[in-house]
């Protein structure tokens, strides 16, 4: 069988290691560069490859293609395999036949790292032999090539859930669904939200769906399809028979005639949206019977996730806060929410559609000065020019933030939190994140 792998990232690299184990012949081809590592591991491996190129004939005569999640469906080679009937699959439909190991799928717009990072820590905690995989870190089909974990917690965005046919997750979770990527799936957001929740379109009534109840999208797709699994719901504001919820800031969840309790204040992480992951990730736990103490250990000892509303330094009783991740509005929202000082937001960078008004309120109550870092910040100046008193434009990352030290005053806080992608002035959003902290430390 003739394995032609798109794309020479961590999950082509990877499938094409399991695949050459499971003796396919295997060729991967990229449109880009490999990195130099990549390649010494294709050398070592014996595995055949290209660059800076498809090369049609090695490619279409394929039995199965591995696509990587950044090629878009739309691209010329893929319509050409698509239109020559070549199976066209991701990198987790590819690797799932060659594990016996249970795995826990997650998926949403928002909070897909840190959802999967909460529950790969409360299950190792609990001593499981449980992996990380998907979007986060070393390839999945990679780490089923080394056969080395019982479980393996899956970040799954919608492009790798496009490309599976039989994949089915033990349990699965959709943190939230909300506009996003649109441009891949014909501006529809019906299309979108589809293929957010082909995550459970295999699974059966042995396997769970985790759920936030809060979320539009997810209720009304519910709502008007079927799933076979059993639901498990979570909420900010309501409370279930079956499934989780926060009542006078405790954590409630009832899973199979079992209760765990926790009081929020005790949860390392912060803010609404955190709360919600952190209910996502225990009505796992409590799915995989670990025990009540350890869940509630490994929740109080969680350290979060770097770029996501992470603490960065104190100064002179100003708090530095990294939300660099927070691409869209929706992220931002929270990040604001969970602000309980008054704040100087630096926001801006390449614009996703994106519609302010939704912060509106928020920014009232809790900004007092906004710097917008972008190439173009209008739509920033035009939301809230009259909602907020200073709004001051820069364009880098060293002014804005000595621009926030010199707005700020004791007690107040300094939010890093875009609500738009970071292409315009930074690699990405990593990129961003550390020269926020760099400047922060320079000041
Ligand atoms: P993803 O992997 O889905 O992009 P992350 O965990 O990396 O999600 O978080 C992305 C951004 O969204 C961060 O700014 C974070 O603070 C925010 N966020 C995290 N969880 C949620 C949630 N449940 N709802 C809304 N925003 C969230």
């Amino acid at each position: 069988m003739r394995l032609v792998v798109l794309g020479g990232g961590e999950s082509g690299i990877g499938t094409a290691i399991l695949g050459k184990k499971q003796g396919y012949e295997v060729f991967v081809s990229d449109f880009g560069k490999i990195k130099e590592s990549y390649k010494e591991v294709l050398i070592i491996n014996k595995i055949a490859w290209e660059e800076e190129q498809h090369t049609e004939d090695l490619i279409l005569n394929a039995d199965v293609v591995m696509k990587s999640p950044g090629i878009p469906d739309k691209s010329p080679i893929v319509k050409k395999l698509i239109a020559a009937g070549v199976k066209v699959i991701s990198e987790i439909e590819f690797a799932i036949p060659y594990t016996e190991a249970m795995t826990i799928g997650i998926t949403g717009s928002n909070g897909k790292t840190t959802t999967t990072m909460l529950t790969h820590h409360l299950l190792k905690y609990a001593g499981l032999n449980v992996g990380l995989g998907g979007n986060i870190g070393k390839s999945f089909a990679w780490q089923v090539a080394e056969n080395k974990f019982d479980v393996y917690v899956l970040e799954l965005s919608s492009f790798q859930l496009d490309g599976i046919v039989n994949y089915r997750p033990d349990i699965a979770i959709i943190t939230n669904i909300s506009p996003d990527h649109l441009d891949r799936y014909d501006y529809k957001y019906e299309n979108y939200i589809n293929s957010k929740f082909r995550i459970t379109m295999n699974q059966t009534e042995s396997d769970y769906l985790i759920y936030d109840a809060d979320d539009e999208a997810s209720t009304e797709w519910l709502q008007k399809n079927k799933t076979k699994a059993k639901l498990i719901p979570f909420s900010l504001t309501k409370s279930f028979d079956e499934g989780a919820s926060i009542n006078n800031n405790k954590m409630e969840i009832k899973i199979n005639q079992e209760e765990f309790t926790m009081d929020t204040e005790h949860i390392a992480l912060e803010g609404k949206h955190n709360m919600k992951n952190a209910m996502a990730a225990s009505s796992v736990a409590k799915l995989m019977q670990i025990r009540n103490a350890t869940i509630r250990e490994s929740l109080s000892n969680f350290q979060g996730v770097e770029h996501r509303l992470e603490k960065v330094l104190k100064i002179q009783n100003v708090q530095y806060i990294n939300d660099s991740k927070a691409t869209n509005v929706n992220a931002t929202f929270f990040a604001l929410d969970s602000m309980n000082v008054p704040t100087v937001w630096i926001v801006g960078g390449v614009d996703k559609g994106n519609d302010y008004n939704e912060l509106m309120s928020l920014v009232r109550e809790k900004v007092k000065a906004i710097i917008c870092l972008g190439v173009d910040n209008r739509k920033i100046i035009d939301a809230f020019g009259n909602v907020v008193d200073i709004m001051v434009e820069v364009n880098n990352m060293s002014d804005a933030v000595k621009t926030a030290q010199r707005l700020t005053e004791k007690g107040d806080a300094v939010l890093l939190s875009p609500a738009c992608a970071s292409f315009d002035l930074f690699e990405n959003y990593e990129d961003r994140g550390k020269q926020f902290k760099q400047a922060v430390h320079n000041l």
